[in-house]
């Protein structure tokens, strides 16, 4: 008997939207190169710039402030690399801020920016994963260039106060990026209401294939190019259009303005019920994350005496597929820094599942996944010797 397959791993990527897909198999008949003058590259650039405009509309922009890009982590590192302008570090601006639960394509940058001179600070979280906002105010000065905060989570969920921070971040004259990777099509963004100066995006979170993402540039804010050697983007980032990927991400963003709003919701109440189904089934455990400002379809929770990776492996043989942390972390056992972050032990980290619901997510997967665990939970648990 075949395995039902129930994917809540929709934080580590999404499936492709069949009806994305449709615009993927007829994208492939635009083979014209977007930048030539012919017919063909006229009706490819057309399409470009259809796209672009509702990728703006997806997070309240000008279509001129999106510059697709490769993915987030190129939208991420892109934003890093500004430091290195003299109009971004004017002034003696040499310091730059995060936190210390963002994607690594904002952390690992640090050591390098430290080698160039650049201080680098990473603000705190606290227990819930929202960032302490007294030590941002502490660190913000005149020498603060470019501060970076992910408007949600990866691994928890969590949501910051990214108009909040915004506000404090120009109070001292400096730039506002957020890494908007995860809260795309979860909840609503306002590049406007937010107040950012830089917003990173990335299509394969939203339903669209992989390899492509956006970065969101506002209107006179400081930019130099990442990839040099092309005029595409208006000389903003260099390479062929990928035609096929930004028509897709305009599609997907069209769906998340027409559906999003439903879809979390609905996406929320089966989360809910999967936690309350696994609380009223499984004792000794914890949910991580905020308890209210999270992302609809995120839930993060160890399970005491027992081991995360082993959890996981079980589920995968009942055709279940989770994560044990951030998807990039997998391949090293070191317990989630996210989660170590805010608090939680090494010891619970290890034995810690994150259910990650999305758009195919239905009621009979949730119903499953509360048939399923218990018993696994309590196995593991009568073979641990933690
Ligand atoms: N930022 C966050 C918060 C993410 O979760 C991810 C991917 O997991 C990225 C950035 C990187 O996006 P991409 O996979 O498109 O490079």
């Amino acid at each position: 008997m075949a395995i039902r397959t129930v994917y809540m791993d929709n934080n580590a990527t999404t499936p492709v939207d069949p009806r994305v897909a449709k615009v993927v198999t007829d994208s492939l008949d635009l083979y014209g190169n977007p930048s030539s003058m012919h017919t063909l590259g006229r009706d490819a650039h057309r399409e470009i710039e259809r796209a672009r405009a509702l990728t703006a509309d997806m997070i309240q922009a000008q279509p001129r402030e999106i510059v697709f890009t490769g993915c987030g982590s190129e939208s991420n590192n892109t934003v890093i690399n500004l430091l290195f302008l003299p109009k971004v570090t004017d002034g003696g601006r040499n310091k730059f801020i995060s936190t210390v639960i963002e994607h690594p394509s904002i952390y690992e940058l640090d050591e390098m920016l430290t080698q160039r001179g650049i201080e680098v600070v990473r603000i705190g979280v606290d227990e819930l994963g929202k960032i302490r906002m007294g030590e941002l105010k502490k660190a913000l000065d005149e020498k603060t260039a470019l501060v970076s905060v992910m408007a949600a989570n990866n691994e928890i969920g969590t949501i910051q106060d990214i108009a909040g921070i915004s506000t404090m971040v120009h109070d001292a004259g400096a730039l506002m990026h957020t890494d908007a990777v995860q809260a795309a099509g979860k909840i609503e963004i306002d590049v406007r209401k937010w107040g950012v100066d830089y917003l990173s995006l990335s299509g394969h979170k939203i339903y669209a294939p992989k390899g492509i993402g956006a970065l969101y540039i506002r209107e006179g804010a400081p930019f130099g190019p990442f990839l040099l050697g092309g005029h595409q983007e208006d000389a903003r980032r260099a390479g062929t259009y990928n035609t096929t990927g930004i028509m897709a991400m305009g599609a997907a963003s069209e769906m998340v303005c027409r559906e999003g709003r439903a879809e979390t919701q609905r996406i929320a109440r089966l989360r809910d019920r999967l936690e309350q189904g696994i609380k009223d089934r499984v004792d000794r455990i914890r949910v991580n994350g905020h308890p209210t400002d999270r992302v609809a379809g995120t839930t993060n929770i160890s399970f005491y005496g027992a081991e995360g990776e082993s959890i996981l492996l079980y589920l995968d043989m009942e055709g279940i597929q989770v994560s044990t942390g951030s998807a990039c972390a997998t391949g090293s056992l070191e317990p989630s820094y996210v989660l170590m972050e805010t608090g939680v032990g090494a010891e619970l980290a290890h034995g810690s599942i994150r259910f990650s619901l999305g758009r195919y997510t239905t009621e009979e997967d949730v119903e499953y996944v509360i048939e399923k665990l218990p018993p696994i939970i309590e196995r593991l648990r009568r073979m641990s010797t933690l």
